[in-house]
């Protein structure tokens, strides 16, 4: 592998990942009010809350994306998010990982940390992964070099010749790849993977990082039954250590991960409670029926 592939796939996994390396398009306005950037040990969960949205609102040519949306997420707490197309599922992400920045309300990562005075880049370094919809590992690169990278990336190594996995680091690699079930296929060509095992690799990636807060869309999107059985319990291993916000589709997967599911409609709260629950919500069935 060439240093030059290397800076390339750092720089992309950067790109995807929403790690700012470079240029930064955002808009002035933010600069004056951006936080330190801390270290994810650091998040003030003593409220009970890793994530607090209150009263967000954003617009796009005056199309309300999302509107008035509250809502909390217990450390540790695996949560569900559904609602049908266009609902604003994807664009509450953008908000919380610094993508998108909302027109008004408010947006905490614990208790003291103002998610709005921070950066895409330092947002990620403040301890939240987030898995787009579709899978984007190096697919020339082995699973072993895809999970080192992603660390390197987290940690801002640029010359990626002279970073080595210290003995800890390695640890952590061995203990990821056992729980993305990748173990046997370390030496593996990304490319060479199954869709399913791609999106598992790229949630490995994220966990080098160690975050406190996963962001997932659409995480079983096109992947087979038995994979996303496995996908499930993958997930169900991570909550309580991780902090999960999954939306998703698939109902039986959500069934079968699921405690307290939220759904979104027209960019606010529409229902929220067990599955069972929201479904039997009639304002519910409506908005799925309906459209
Ligand atoms: P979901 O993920 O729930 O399907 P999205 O958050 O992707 O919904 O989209 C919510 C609405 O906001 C959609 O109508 C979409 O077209 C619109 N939208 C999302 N992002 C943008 C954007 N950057 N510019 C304009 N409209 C957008
Ligand atoms: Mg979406």
């Amino acid at each position: 592998m060439t240093p030059d592939l290397m800076e390339a796939g750092a720089q992309r996994v950067a790109k995807l990942q929403g790690i700012d390396l470079g240029s930064n398009t955002e808009s002035g306005g933010r600069e004056a009010g951006y936080g330190r950037i801390g270290t994810p040990g650091e998040v003030d969960i003593t409220h009970g809350r890793i994530l607090y949205l209150e009263d967000l609102s954003v617009s796009f040519d005056g199309f309300k994306a999302i509107n008035k949306l509250s809502l909390d997420i217990a450390p540790g707490e695996l949560r569900c998010i559904i609602g049908p197309n266009g609902a604003g599922k994807t664009t509450m992400m953008d908000i919380i990982t610094g993508k998108t920045r909302p027109d008004s309300g408010t947006v905490y990562f614990g208790s003291t940390i103002d998610l709005l005075r921070h950066r895409e880049a330092d947002i990620a370094q403040l301890g939240i992964g987030r898995k787009f919809q579709k899978p984007t590992v190096f697919e020339q690169l082995t699973v072993f070099e895809n999970l080192e990278l992603a660390l390197k990336t987290h940690k801002g190594v640029k010359s990626s010749m002279f970073f080595k996995l210290d003995s800890r680091q390695s640890d952590r690699l061995a203990e990821i790849l056992e729980t993305i079930h990748l173990s046997a296929s370390v030496s593996r060509m990304a490319g060479n993977l199954s869709h399913g095992q791609k999106q598992w690799l790229e949630i490995g990636m994220l966990l080098m990082q160690d975050p406190k807060l996963l962001l997932l869309d659409e995480p079983v999107a096109g992947m087979t039954d038995e994979e996303t059985a496995r996908t499930a319990e993958l997930f169900l291993t991570l909550k309580g250590h991780h902090s999960l916000m999954v939306v998703e589709h698939d109902m039986s997967f959500i069934r079968t991960i699921s405690e307290i599911v939220t759904v979104l409609c027209d960019g606010s709260v529409l229902a929220q409670g067990t599955l069972d629950e929201v479904q039997a919500d009639e304002r519910v069935i409506e908005v799925y029926l309906g459209r």
